[in-house]
């Protein structure tokens, strides 16, 4: 299918992006890696009339030790998220599940940023980043409301729905260092590039942090697990709440039920893996 038609911006700074944004408002889209807004726009799912694109954005392109935390900018790709050394160091889960990503070409273009603002319950980041307990930094125009930073835990609204608003630019996702902390990424899927069926993202440090991918409409914190790990509940007893009060989706791939099972049997392989790795 060809995408309806669109004017084309190229916005050479950040700066220039927003102010891009102010001036287009709902009818833009921005355009990062491309791999998740072209195929629905191909698909006439999405048909912005104007994309800006922050594919060239070379100042939100970096991965930063920033003191108590590690500092991603949005357009940062996914192939420089699992090559960097800092975060195999300091966030090996999150370097490990960019490697897991769809094959080497869509890990050379897709974005961080572009991930975790389509908010796809599907992709694996998303959940990665909620699992830390990580914050994204949104920008706008100062008549906007300029800079904020919003937990992960508040950012995944609906179905690729997120608290971004049409004028923010997602400019920096930020990830506490767990560098000692246990951690495990559990992505079952029919063939090596496929996207998760369903996929569980977990980190041990002091608490327990576990999130679902491809469980629902939204990446989701699976909190009834943290409660359980929480409450000295073994890894096969607080697996067996991974489902509770969940609607995952059907498809070719999976019905509810056999993704309900496929979170009970992940999260426990995810806890107990997590639980060896941090020993
Ligand atoms: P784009 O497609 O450019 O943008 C996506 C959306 O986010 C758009 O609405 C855009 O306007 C918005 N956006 C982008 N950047 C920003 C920003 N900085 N601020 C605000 N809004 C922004 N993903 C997985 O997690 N796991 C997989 O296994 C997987 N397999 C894939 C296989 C294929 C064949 C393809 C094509 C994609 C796959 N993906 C997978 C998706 C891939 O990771 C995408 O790159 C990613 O979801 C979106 O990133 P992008 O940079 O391409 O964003």
């Amino acid at each position: 299918m060809i995408p309806a038609k669109f004017d084309y911006r190229r916005a050479d700074s950040a700066d220039e992006a927003i102010a891009l944004l102010d001036e287009y408002g709902d009818d833009a889209k921005l355009l990062a890696g491309g791999h998740s807004l072209l195929p629905l726009m191909k698909l006439r799912l999405a048909s912005p009339a104007v994309l800006i694109d922050i594919g060239r954005l070379r100042e939100l392109s970096y991965v930063r030790d920033a003191g108590d935390h590690i500092a991603i900018g949005a357009l940062t790709r996914h192939r420089d998220v699992e090559t960097s050394v800092l975060l195999r160091a300091e966030v090996p889960l999150l370097a490990h599940a960019a490697s897991q990503v769809g094959d080497p070409q869509v890990r050379h273009r897709g974005t961080i940023g572009g991930s975790i603002a389509h908010g796809d319950p599907a992709s694996d980041l998303p959940a990665v980043v909620l699992a830390l307990g990580g914050t994204l930094v949104a920008r706008g125009s100062a008549g906007a409301g300029g800079e904020r930073t919003i937990p992960a835990t508040e950012f995944f609204r609906g179905f690729l729905e997120c608290e971004l608003t049409p004028t923010e630019l997602l400019t920096e996702i930020r990830v506490p260092k767990v560098g000692k902390a246990g951690w495990s990424f559990q992505k079952f899927n029919r063939r090596a590039q496929d996207w998760a069926i369903v996929g569980v993202a977990a980190v041990r440090n002091g608490q327990t942090g576990v999130a679902l991918v491809n469980m629902g409409t939204t990446p989701i914190r699976a909190t009834a697990v943290e409660s359980a790990v929480a409450g000295g509940a073994s890894a096969t007893d607080a697996a067996a709440h991974a489902a509770d009060g969940l609607d995952p989706p059907s498809d070719l791939n999976a019905s509810p039920e056999y993704r309900r099972h496929l979170a009970t049997v992940l999260v426990r392989r995810a806890l107990e893996e997590a639980a060896a790795r941090g020993r």
